[in-house]
């Protein structure tokens, strides 16, 4: 299946500067800034700056520096809020059983307190 990327999502206004973030990190390729709704006391959303809907588009698509780019952005992430030492969890929701609200591929950083189980219900 090929994605169809929607340029008017929340996350395109954002690259595009047409909207404010609380920036975390940010590299030629991928943008890091915190949740306007945060789940945890850490919850940031890590995003490439290339057009990829869901995470399985990014695997499939993305080109190697910008997948290379994503991960080391990860891990200075994880490293830069201290989240080794407690350790942290990642989330991507992708479609619509994963109940994806921006239609940008984002990983949720989520830290900072102990997070309980991995899902609700
Ligand atoms: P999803 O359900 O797509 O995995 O998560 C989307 C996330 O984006 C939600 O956690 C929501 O709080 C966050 N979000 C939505 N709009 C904005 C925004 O304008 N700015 C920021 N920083 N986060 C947003």
């Amino acid at each position: 299946m090929t994605y169809v990327y929607d340029d008017t999502n929340i996350f395109a206004m954002i690259l595009r500067g047409d909207i404010p973030n609380s920036t975390v990190t940010e590299t030629d390729y991928s943008l890091a800034f915190r949740d306007i709704n945060p789940q945890s006391p850490v919850h940031i959303l890590l995003i490439p700056k290339g057009k990829y809907v869901t995470i399985d588009d990014f695997a499939a698509n993305a080109g190697l520096e910008e997948v290379a780019d994503f991960w080391r952005t990860f891990a200075a992430i994880i490293d830069g809020e201290g989240l080794q030492q407690k350790g942290f969890r990642v989330i991507s929701n992708a479609g619509e059983h994963g109940l994806q609200e921006v239609p940008h591929f984002h990983l949720h950083i989520l830290g900072g307190k102990a997070l309980g189980p991995i899902l609700a219900q």
